[in-house]
């Protein structure tokens, strides 16, 4: 369970009324039963339920039983789609190991309102599922412009781009800091492709033009492939 307390021996963590529910009614846990949690500073930590009921309980931490485990500094900036699709592109995100989700509205975005609480809680969901301790932050959207504005010339930008098809490119030699730059459905504007060739690298996730929530799982393996993290 992702917990926001800080964790040391003997520590008290107070459940939200979700994860009480969690416990006692879908797992059928009690007081006494253990509970692996993290909190994405400190580590994965053992714990024991001390109070539970329907909607409210604690736990008392006692010893930790994975060192923490940082996800690679990367970001994925990406212009949010459809929810379902959105949904899927932050969960798996999580799942492969990113630093830093960073929604972007760009010429093309149509996506309506984003809501960050909810797309945090798909990033807790997916660390918890996979028995990760680490969550990436999920950042409100931004203009992709005024992210280009102060970008930090010291993180390389990875701009994926469709219309360099043939083979997977522009991933050789790579350092991190990175991030990692998906597009709407309707791509990039002629002009955002012109700024983003100044500042960015190019890069080509193959022959095929995929779709964004492909394309940013792919882009994060072949990352990981050219880094090892
Ligand atoms: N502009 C295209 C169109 O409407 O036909 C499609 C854009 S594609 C669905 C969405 C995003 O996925 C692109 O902006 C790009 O960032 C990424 N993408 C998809 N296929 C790619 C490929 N083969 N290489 C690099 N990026 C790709």
């Amino acid at each position: 369970l992702h917990v926001v307390h800080p964790l040391g021996k003997g520590q008290t963590v107070p459940l939200t009324p979700s994860q009480a529910h969690y416990l006692a009614g879908v797992l059928r846990r009690g007081e006494g039963d253990p509970v692996e949690i993290f909190n994405g500073h400190d580590g994965t930590w053992s714990a024991r339920i001390d109070t539970l009921g329907r909607k409210a309980g604690t736990l008392v931490a006692e010893s930790q039983i994975a060192p923490q485990r940082n996800a690679p500094d990367l970001w994925l900036l990406f212009a949010p789609i459809k929810k379902a699709r959105t949904d899927f592109i932050v969960e798996k995100a999580a799942e492969l190991g990113v630093a830093r989700i960073r929604p972007v509205r760009t010429a093309f975005t149509n996506s309506e309102r984003l809501r960050r609480d909810r797309l945090q809680a798909h990033a807790v969901e997916a660390a918890e599922q996979c028995g990760g301790n680490f969550v990436p932050e999920v950042d409100e959207i931004v203009p992709l412009d005024a992210l280009l504005d102060t970008w930090p010339t010291e993180r390389h930008l990875l701009f994926c781009d469709e219309a360099r098809s043939g083979a997977v490119t522009g991933l050789e030699g790579l350092s991190a800091p990175g991030a990692v730059l998906i597009g709407p459905e309707g791509g990039f504007a002629d002009a955002e492709r012109r700024r983003l060739e100044k500042i960015a690298r190019t890069v080509s996730l193959g022959p095929r033009i995929l779709r964004a929530d492909t394309a940013a799982v792919a882009a994060l393996t072949l990352w990981q492939q050219a880094m090892g993290d």
